[in-house]
C-alpha cells in the first residue's frame, strides 16, 4: 500500500492558504494604524460606524462611507462598550471577517508547526533508542550457565528469579519483594548479561533500554517513553525491565540554583512513579545498571526504590579461568596453550577483555591459515588488547600493583588474627572494587555494646597494618597512597579515644567541647598515633613469615576465602 506523504499535503495546503490570506488581507486595505487620539476626534466628528471589538492590544473599526478597515490601540477601559453605545457606534465583539481569517491561519501556522515538532520528535526517538526497546529478545538466550564467575552475584540472582517465577509465595508470606535492583561494577564485567540471564532463567520477557538514550530529547517525550515501556511490561504480567547505564538518567541533581536538566528530571520523575506503581503481585522487576553507584540520586537507591545493590566485579584468578574456559569452549586450541597461564597474566582484565583476547587470538589464528589457537597468537593478542587498554606496557606495572596491594591486605589480615584469635578474615582480595579501595580485607568482629580502650586500640592498629606492611617489605620511600582510607580511619577513632572516650590518661575531659583544645589535643593524638604505629610494625616484623606466605598465597590467587587465610594465620 502507497503511504499517504501528510508532509507534503500539509505544506501544499499551507503555502496555498498562505498567499490567499495575505492577497485577501491587502485587498481589504486592513491594517492602516490610526493613533488613539486621532480615532478619538474621528468619534466625535462622528465618522465611525462600527467597532470591532477584541481582547487583545488593537482593535480595529471602520468609518462610514468607507470600506476600509483601519486599526488601533485598545484603550481597555471599563465602559468603552456603553461610551461607544451612546454615541451611536455599532459595537461587535468577537472578530472581524480579517480578523477571523487570520485567527484560522494562525491556528493552522501553530498547528502544522505541532505536526513539524511532533514528526521530528518522533524521528530522533526512532533514531536514538534502540529498536529493541520493546522487543521480545528470545533469541539468543544468555543462562547462568553462559556466565562464569561472579559467584555471590549470582546467588543473589537466583533470589530475583525465585521471586519472578512464584511471586504469590513471597506474596503469601508477607515478604518484601525487591522491585529495583542496581549492579554496578566495572564495564564489561557481565552486568548486562546476569540480567538477561535472570530473564531467560525465569522465562519472561525482558525490555531494555538504555539511560544514555534519553538524554537530549525533547521535553516529556523520556517520560512518555518510561510509561509505554511498563505499560507493555505490565501486559505480560511478568516481566525484566532492564536500564542500561542509569546514571545518565539519575544522577545527583546538581545543587545550582539554576536547576537540572528539565528532560532528565521527567524522564527520572516518571521511572519512580511507574515503580511506585506496582502492585503486589506484579512480577516484574527492574534492572539498572551503573558503573558508579556513588554518583546516584539518593531519590533513586532510597527503599522501595532501587533498594538492592549488587557488586558485580572484575574477576579473580579462578573467575577468569572459568570465564577463558568458557570462551574458549567452542574452539580448536592447541596444546601448548594454558587457561591457567593466561588467567594468571590476565589480573584486571574484564569479562569483556577476556572475550576480546581470545576473539583476537581467534583472528591471529585464522590469519595464520592455522586450525587451532597456539600460545603464540594468544601472546600476540594479549599485547594488543593491552596496547588497546592503555598505550604503555602494562604488564609490569600490573605485577607491582599486585604485589603491593597484596602485602597490605596481608598487613591488615595478620594484624586482625594476630591481636585477637577471635576475630575472623572471611575474605581477602588484590582485585579493586568500584569504591575505589586496591583490594579488601573483609574483618568480622564479635558483636559488643561497648567497644574498650583495648578494642579501638586495635582497630587503629588493624587499620595501620597495610601501611605498615608496606613500609617493612617495600621500605620507607616506598609507600603508598592506597593507604588512605586506612590513615582517615584510624585517625576518627584517635581523635575520639583522645576526646570523647577521655582514654589516653587520666585527665577525664571531653576536649573537643574545652577551649584551648588543639594544642593539646594534638599533640595526645600524635602520642597515641605514633605508639600504636609502632606496635603494629612490631608485630608484623616478628611474624614476617606469616606475612610474606599469606601475601605469596593472595598474589598467586587473587582472592582468599576464611578456610584458606586460617589454614596460614594460625598463630
Ligand atoms: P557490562 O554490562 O557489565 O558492561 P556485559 O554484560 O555487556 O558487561 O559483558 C560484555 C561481554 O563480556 C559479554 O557479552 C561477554 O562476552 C563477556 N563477559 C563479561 N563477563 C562475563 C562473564 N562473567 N562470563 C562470561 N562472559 C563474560
Ligand atoms: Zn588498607
Amino acid at each position: 500500500m502507497k503511504k499517504i506523504n501528510y508532509k507534503k499535503w500539509f505544506i501544499i495546503t499551507f503555502v496555498s492558504l498562505f498567499f490567499g490570506l495575505l492577497g485577501f488581507a491587502l485587498l481589504k486595505g486592513e491594517n492602516e494604524y490610526i493613533a488613539y487620539l486621532d480615532f478619538y476626534e474621528r468619534i466625535n466628528n462622528e465618522q465611525i460606524e462600527t467597532i470591532f471589538y477584541t481582547d487583545s492590544d488593537k482593535i480595529r473599526f471602520k468609518e462610514k462611507n468607507n470600506d476600509k478597515i483601519f486599526i488601533t490601540d485598545n484603550p481597555r477601559k471599563e465602559n468603552f462598550k456603553e461610551e461607544m453605545l451612546f454615541k451611536g457606534i455599532e459595537f461587535k465583539e468577537g472578530a472581524s471577517l480579517g480578523n477571523a481569517i487570520s485567527n484560522i491561519f494562525g491556528i493552522c501556522l501553530i498547528g502544522f508547526v505541532i505536526f513539524m515538532v511532533y514528526k521530528s520528535a518522533n524521528k530522533t526517538e526512532k533514531n536514538a533508542i534502540s529498536i529493541k526497546e520493546f522487543e521480545q529478545e528470545d533469541k539468543d538466550n544468555i543462562f547462568f550457565r553462559d556466565i562464569a564467575g561472579n559467584e555471590e552475584a549470582k546467588e543473589n540472582s537466583k533470589d530475583i528469579v525465585d521471586f519472578l517465577k512464584y511471586p504469590e509465595k513471597y506474596e503469601r508470606l508477607g515478604a518484601r519483594i525487591p522491585r529495583g535492583i542496581i549492579f554496578y561494577g566495572q564495564p564489561g564485567t557481565g552486568k548486562t548479561l546476569m540480567a538477561r540471564a535472570i530473564a531467560s532463567e525465569a522465562g519472561v520477557p525482558f525490555y531494555s533500554v538504555c539511560g544514555s538514550d534519553f538524554v537530549e530529547m525533547y521535553v516529556g517525550v523520556g517520560a512518555a517513553r518510561i510509561r509505554s515501556l511498563f505499560k507493555k511490561a505490565k501486559e505480560n504480567k511478568k516481566a525484566v525491565i532492564f536500564i542500561d547505564e542509569i546514571d545518565a538518567l539519575g544522577k545527583k541533581r546538581a545543587t545550582s540554583l539554576q536547576g537540572g536538566n528539565e528532560e532528565r528530571e521527567q524522564t527520572l520523575n516518571a521511572l519512580l512513579t511507574e515503580m511506585s506503581g506496582f502492585s503486589s503481585n506484579d512480577g516484574i522487576v527492574v534492572i539498572a545498571t551503573t558503573n558508579r553507584i556513588d554518583i546516584l540520586d539518593d531519590a533513586l537507591i532510597r527503599a522501595g526504590r532501587f533498594d538492592r545493590h549488587i557488586e558485580i566485579g572484575l574477576p579473580d584468578k579462578t573467575g577468569r579461568e572459568k570465564i577463558i574456559s568458557l570462551l574458549l569452549n567452542n574452539k580448536e586450541i592447541s596444546d601448548d596453550v594454558y587457561i591457567d597461564d593466561i588467567a594468571k597474566k590476565t589480573i584486571y582484565f574484564s569479562g569483556a577483555m577476556l572475550e576480546s583476547l581470545i576473539n583476537e587470538a581467534s583472528i591471529m589464528a585464522i590469519k595464520d591459515n592455522s586450525d587451532k589457537i597456539n600460545k603464540n597468537h594468544i601472546d600476540k593478542a594479549y599485547l594488543k588488547v593491552l596496547a588497546g587498554d592503555e598505550k604503555k606496557d602494562r604488564t609490569s606495572i600490573r605485577e607491582k600493583d599486585k604485589e603491593i596491594t597484596a602485602f597490605h591486605e596481608a598487613g591488615h589480615a595478620v594484624i586482625t588474627k594476630f591481636l585477637d584469635n577471635n576475630n575472623t578474615v572471611s575474605k581477602i582480595s588484590i582485585i579493586p572494587t568500584t569504591k575505589g579501595a586496591g583490594g579488601f580485607c573483609l574483618n568480622i568482629f564479635e558483636d559488643k555494646l561497648f567497644s574498650s580502650k583495648k578494642d579501638l586500640e586495635k582497630q587503629i592498629m588493624i587499620n595501620y597494618g597495610g601501611r605498615a606492611s608496606e613500609e617493612i617489605i617495600f621500605g620507607k620511600d616506598n609507600i603508598t597512597t592506597g593507604a588512605y582510607n586506612d590513615i582517615e580511619k584510624a585517625t576518627k577513632i584517635i581523635i575520639d579515644y583522645v576526646s570523647k572516650y577521655a582514654m589516653f590518661d587520666d585527665t577525664i575531659l571531653n576536649y573537643s567541647i574545652l577551649n584551648e583544645k588543639t594544642e593539646i589535643l594534638n599533640k595526645k593524638c600524635k602520642e597515641i598515633s605514633n605508639k600504636l604505629y609502632k606496635k603494629t610494625k612490631q608485630i608484623l616484623e616478628d611474624n614476617k613469615i606469616i606475612l610474606e606466605r599469606l601475601a605469596n598465597e593472595l598474589i598467586k590467587k587473587e582472592t582468599l576465602d576464611e578456610k584458606e587465610i586460617e589454614e596460614i594465620l594460625s598463630f
